[in-house]
């Protein structure tokens, strides 16, 4: 079925490869939508939008939560198309992902949490949810116009430009150790007036032994126009070390130096990343005083 709306036609078909049809049809003059918040904004920057808009959210696969085997692992799966509020609140999400409700709280406001989805932000891939979910080891599955795949969202982010041929289906958490370690943050340092991209949005998981030394640590940073990038020189230099003083110059002296995020108008590469600097040095001096 379609409709026409201003001078763009919105298909809206009912399962994956109807979906898939339209894009191979239309390609370039076609973009999915799902819950169009993102693409809003595009729109409202002058960026015109594609004669043909092909909606997702009559494909009731893609939506919902569970916890179910993808090989071999138990996992949390979320649909794509779930809303965010709907994931923030879900309390599997709660339980076993708490950073991912975190960062979900910190997204827009309610209204554009009830609209906008899971797989809409990670699509784009410059949204806030992302950073919690590298830092969680999240994967990805897509159809790729066959058969459905999966792939780590680390490495399905670095190939972007491919992936916007495909469709994203859904996201897999494992359920691992380090969902439940108590040392997790995750901090966006942004203008709330309007969305206009975070200064910096970074997620850590961090864990020490019972000797006090660091035997686990997944850092992220991301914010503005920048993908999300784990920073894992920083991870390496944490690994089997004791938080003191030495260390956390350490720590911002490898941060300035392997993150390199974009400046725009409003901030600067170097402001951006001395930003992320600060934050993960007193997330770690706040572990180290808790010793
Ligand atoms: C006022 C306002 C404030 C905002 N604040 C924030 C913020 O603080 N942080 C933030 O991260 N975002 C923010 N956003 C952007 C947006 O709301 C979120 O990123 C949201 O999660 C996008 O989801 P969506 O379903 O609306 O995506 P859409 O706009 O529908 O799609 C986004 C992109 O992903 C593609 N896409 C969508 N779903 C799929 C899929 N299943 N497979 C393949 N491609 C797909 C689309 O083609 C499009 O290119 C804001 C938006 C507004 C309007």
């Amino acid at each position: 079925m379609s409709i026409r709306i201003l001078d763009a036609k919105v298909w809206t078909p009912t399962d994956l490869k109807e979906a898939w049809a339209l894009r191979e049809r239309f390609r370039l003059q076609s973009s999915f939508v799902a819950g169009g918040t993102w693409l809003q904004t595009q729109w409202e920057k002058g960026i015109p939008y594609p004669s043909h808009l092909i909606s997702l959210e009559n494909i009731a696969e893609l939506e919902g939560v569970d916890q179910r085997e993808v090989n071999g692992k138990q996992c949390l799966y979320i649909g794509a198309l779930t809303k965010l509020n709907a994931c923030g609140q879900h309390p599997a999400i709660q339980k076993l992902c708490p950073l991912l409700s975190a960062g979900i709280q910190q997204i827009a406001a309610p209204a554009v949490r009830n609209l906008g989805t899971i797989g809409g932000n990670v699509a784009h891939g410059l949204g806030d949810a992302i950073p919690a979910l590298l830092t969680m080891d999240a994967e990805v599955l897509f159809f790729d116009g066959r058969i459905l795949k999966s792939e780590k969202l680390e490495h399905w982010l670095k190939g972007r430009k491919r992936n916007q041929e495909s469709l994203l289906t859904g996201i897999i958490l494992p359920e691992s150790q380090h969902s439940s370690f108590s040392n997790q943050f995750f901090k966006k340092v942004g203008r709330r007036e309007a969305f206009s991209g975070s200064v910096v949005t970074v997620s850590g998981v961090i864990s020490k032994n019972e000797a006090g030394v660091i035997d686990f640590a997944r850092l992220v940073a991301g914010g503005g126009e920048n993908t999300p990038k784990r920073l894992q020189e920083t991870e390496q230099l944490l690994i089997d070390q004791k938080i003191n003083f030495l260390l956390l110059k350490n720590v911002y002296k490898t941060i300035l130096h392997e993150f390199h995020p974009n400046s725009d108008v409003f901030y600067s590469n170097d402001y951006r990343r001395r930003v992320t600097a600060n934050i993960i040095v007193s997330e770690l001096s706040r572990l180290g005083e808790a010793s």
